[in-house]
């Protein structure tokens, strides 16, 4: 006959008080007893009961068996396989796996939330300055109802009647060797001992409700497009009292309508008039920090750039990159017919031939235009 824990025959646990004690031991003779269960097995199951109830009722014994087990209470026959104690026999069966299957069925420990993950769109400006951006996330919050316990206020987690507590239960099967036990884990209670008798109306008795939260994320200066931010113990919340998950955070760069990222450097085009490229100007430059008056010196050629030291972008680690601007010189296509004779003047000045086009259609639907 297998050698199970008193407490675990009397399905309660460890910290039980007499009358519980009392409580348990008494509804359960009362369904085990011979006279009134036909079942061959449940004469040895009222035995088991008994020897577990006279240690367990009387504090002296129970608190000497708290101690050193049954050795010290002095009960317990021998088993049918001599010395061995039946959990060693077992293992020696099944391996040593299933003593460790089995004691996670027994206490089904705290389990760790998820990780969440979430993707945040920033402009430039705020991955190059950081700042804090609020966003929402809906996650697994322990239920503020409950308080996690899945039960109804005013109600309690009851004692699993499947298995009395014990998270697990024991199917008995005759072989040529002798009488094994099978011990799953409670179909009933999943394993946790515990059922919920009246369930929380606000998550259905699962101790975790889904809530929206909105949740301040502070962007590093210098954020790159794809950076990966963690912000610890923001993810889903654990089951019976498990940590929190994790939030990830995948940041993307918006295309910025000026500025185009190359590394550090920043980009942009500026146009300017072929007067302005000749003679030299003093232009407007876009900036991360606004516009800046730059110089554009006198004979600028399309595509000449003109850089701007530490105009760039920010790193993380301090520093930062160059702004390359590239000059764009606009060509009138709307001359006058007084503007027109000013540049072949101009020319004639240069000594350059210059036989001018006739103008096209949408030149000609312009000037009647204006
Ligand atoms: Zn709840
Ligand atoms: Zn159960």
């Amino acid at each position: 006959m297998p050698r199970r824990d008193y407490y675990e025959i009397l399905g309660v646990p460890r910290t039980a008080s007499p009358d519980e004690i009392k409580r348990a031991f008494r509804q359960l003779a009362r369904e085990y007893h011979p006279d009134v269960n036909q079942d061959p097995r449940a004469d040895e199951r009222f035995k088991e009961i008994n020897e577990a109830y006279q240690v367990l009722g009387d504090p002296q014994r129970r608190a000497q068996y708290d101690r050193g087990g049954r050795a010290a209470v002095g009960t317990g026959g021998p088993s049918p396989f001599g010395a061995t104690p039946f959990d060693d026999l077992f293992d020696m069966f099944f391996g040593g796996a299933f003593g460790q299957e089995r004691a996670r069925a027994e206490e089904p420990g705290p389990e760790r939330g998820s990780d969440l993950r979430v993707q945040l769109e920033v402009t430039l400006e705020e991955a190059a300055h950081g700042g804090e951006r609020a966003i929402r996330v809906e996650r697994e919050e322990t239920c503020p109802a409950c308080f996690g316990t899945g039960a109804e206020k005013g109600s309690a987690p009851e004692q699993c009647p499947g298995c009395r507590g014990a998270g697990q239960v024991r199917y008995s099967r005759r072989t040529a060797f002798g009488s094994f036990t099978q011990i799953t884990t409670c179909p009933r209670c999943g394993g946790s001992g515990r059922v919920i008798g009246r369930p929380c109306r606000e998550c259905r008795g699962g101790g975790r409700a889904r809530v929206e939260r909105e949740i301040t994320i502070s962007i590093p200066a210098g954020t790159e497009d794809g950076t990966r931010l963690r912000l610890r113990g923001e993810g889903d919340a654990g089951a019976r009292g498990g940590e929190r998950g994790d939030l990830y955070v995948d940041v993307r760069l918006a295309p910025h309508a000026v500025f185009e990222r190359r590394g550090r450097d920043l980009h942009c085009e500026v146009p300017v008039s072929m007067v302005q490229a000749a003679l030299g100007d003093e232009i407007r430059v876009p900036t991360l920090d606004g516009p800046v008056p730059t110089a554009l010196p006198a004979g600028t050629q399309p595509g000449d750039t003109l850089t701007l030291r530490g105009q760039g972008f920010p790193g993380l680690r301090g520093g930062r990159g160059d702004l390359i601007v590239h000059i764009r010189v606009r060509i009138p296509e709307d001359l006058s017919k007084e503007e027109a004779r000013l540049l072949l003047q101009f020319a004639k000045l240069r000594g350059e031939q210059v036989k001018p086009a006739r103008k096209t259609l949408i030149g000609k639907l312009r000037e009647h235009l204006s």
